[in-house]
């Protein structure tokens, strides 16, 4: 067994080894290493399938992109993933277990508090999370039920910024927070990545129809346009997802885009709908089951 192994296992059980065990590990091949940025922030750089990944570490928590986290145990997957010596079985074994659904379609969740906004705010923040939800089951079969005592949900919070956990864990209330208590869409985004969902230019297919260059990306932004290892993109890449972000987004200089079509063409993002391609994506991570 390689040695890559034990130390990945060890990010599971010890939080407080953290830094000596990312050092073991860089000491054992060049498929990884990590650099401090001003502030608190540690940037994991990991090649997996012959592409970076990059993970932002703030304050004890994972980022695989600015609004997306993920556990110690996903990370602890994905430096297992730098290991080019792992045969095909043990790398589809891994990629499978990175990301978990929710079971029988069903996301419970719980409301936000009310906290500093006024009343009716909060009456809007809440009727958007129900309009985020129906953008959601309009054309799929999850359900959304309001949480009792189920171990795993989802809570809401408002905040200064919008983020999620990436999928579900057992025994993990994924706390998702809402800067944009008015937009459904961007709620949805979010609920989205609490679904499994990553954001679309992240499908391992992305290189056949965009062309990204992370070096006209502001300073640790990279993590933006990770290519997600094994995630299933369905269907044609769709510009229209509200997973999909602008050509600009983390752009140094915006007449330098991050990101273009192809033909050197840019795009920019809508965060109004859920398009076809999102319908069809949730569909094949959620499967109707009767
Ligand atoms: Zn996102």
């Amino acid at each position: 067994m390689k040695k890559i192994f034990y130390l990945a296992t060890l990010v599971l059980v010890s939080i407080s080894c953290k830094q000596a065990i990312y050092e073991a590990a860089e000491d054992e091949h060049a498929n990884y290493s990590s650099t401090s940025l001003a502030g608190d922030t540690t940037v994991h750089k990991l090649l997996i399938n012959g592409e970076h990944t990059y993970i932002n570490e703030i304050g004890g928590i994972y980022y695989f992109a600015e609004d997306l986290t993920i556990t110690d145990e996903q990370f602890g997957k994905l430096l297992q993933l730098t290991n080019t010596s792992l045969n095909t079985t043990e790398r589809a074994t891994i990629t499978t277990s990175l990301t978990s659904v929710w079971p029988n379609n069903t996301v419970y969740y719980s409301l936000p508090a009310q906290g500093s906004l006024n009343a009716a705010t909060y009456q809007t923040f809440l009727q958007n999370i129900q309009n985020a939800f129906n953008l959601i089951t309009a054309e799929t079969s999850m359900q959304f039920v309001q949480r009792t005592n189920q171990p795993e949900y989802i809570q809401f919070f408002h905040s200064t910024g919008n983020n999620s956990p990436l999928g579900w864990s057992r025994n993990r209330v994924n706390r998702v927070n809402i800067y944009n208590w008015n937009s459904p869409a961007i709620i949805a985004h979010e609920v989205m990545h609490s679904m499994g969902i990553h954001h679309e230019q992240c499908r391992p297919d992305r290189n056949n129809y965009i062309i990204v260059d992370v070096t006209k990306a502001q300073s640790g932004t990279s993590i933006n346009f990770n290519i997600a290892a094994g995630y299933a993109g369905n269907g044609t890449f769709d510009f229209n997802s509200v997973m999909m972000y602008s050509s600009t987004d983390f752009a140094i200089n915006p007449s330098q885009p991050v990101m273009t079509r192809l033909d050197g063409s840019t795009f920019t993002k809508q965060r109004s709908y859920l398009s076809t391609g999102d319908y069809a994506g949730i569909n094949a991570l959620y499967p109707a089951t009767n």
